[in-house]
């Protein structure tokens, strides 16, 4: 005679099962679009100008990401091309820290190019672009899948919003958004990099400047804005401002390339 005990252990059985393959598959997909290569030559610049070996370290950076961080349409939907274009945002800052996690990213939400009035925007950064989650929203990234495409597309200008929001995710590593890195900046430049920061924020503040002003906000604003500006255009930012581009490539690591 079959008891209820013995039915229950079974169906729990075969549960067990489904979730054990199901989470076997899930890990077995690769989650890089076929032509990966093609569109990372095409619109991802810092990827471009890598050699054969760096390129292929990138690429698998890439798959790692997006097999640790879950990418979720919010009314939209998120194309390979978004999936590419998060991850590259992803490790193009860190790309000279081979060991690199971002720990403190579950999750990538991305929203249309518009958002519900209702939506809570304490926080977004240009009002509409993109966030980084505090609270109950902690370890996820909000962008919008506008910007986030404009920011590969247009090589030309000094903007990449997703760029941006993983400058904030590292200057958050530490405990703190501040616009000081310190997980990844030396201690001994501290004091150099916030000097750098308060009289540049000075001059766009009296002069103006082709650095974008939401960057004079606050020292976190400004470490993402100028981290977009280095990554998107470094022969401007070299030639516009050396002593700034010095500093975040001490602080990115690129100059021992
Ligand atoms: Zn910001």
């Amino acid at each position: 005679m079959v008891t209820v005990l013995q039915i229950s252990f079974v169906l729990a059985l075969i549960v067990l099962i489904i979730l054990f393959v199901f989470e076997i598959r899930v890990k077995e997909i690769s989650f890089l679009p076929d032509d990966y290569k093609v569109l990372l030559n095409d619109y991802v610049k810092f990827y471009r100008q890598l050699d054969d070996d760096q390129k292929k370290k990138f690429e698998d950076r890439v798959q790692d990401f997006l097999t640790a961080v879950r990418i979720t349409g919010v009314n939209a939907e998120v194309e390979d091309m978004d999936r590419l274009f998060i991850a590259a945002a992803a490790i193009i800052p860190v790309h000279n820290f081979p060991d690199w996690q971002y720990v403190n990213l579950h999750e990538v939400l991305v929203y249309p190019g518009t958002f519900n009035q209702d939506f809570d925007q304490a926080g977004w950064d240009r009002y509409i672009s993109g966030m980084v989650g505090t609270g109950p929203m902690q370890h996820m990234m909000i962008i919008s899948k506008w910007q986030l495409r404009q920011g590969f597309i247009n090589g030309a200008d000094t903007y990449n919003t997703a760029i941006h929001e993983f400058a904030h995710l590292i200057d958050k590593m530490d405990g703190t958004m501040d616009g000081v890195p310190e997980i990844i900046l030396e201690r001994r430049f501290i004091p150099r990099w916030v000097g750098l920061i308060n009289t540049t924020i000075q001059q766009m503040k009296s002069y103006g400047s082709d650095i974008d002003i939401y960057g004079a906000t606050n020292h976190a604003e400004f470490f993402a804005v100028t981290s977009e500006y280095f990554f998107e255009r470094p022969d401007l930012l070299k030639a516009n401002h050396p002593e700034l581009f010095e500093m975040l490539e001490r602080i990115y690591r690129t100059g021992l390339n």
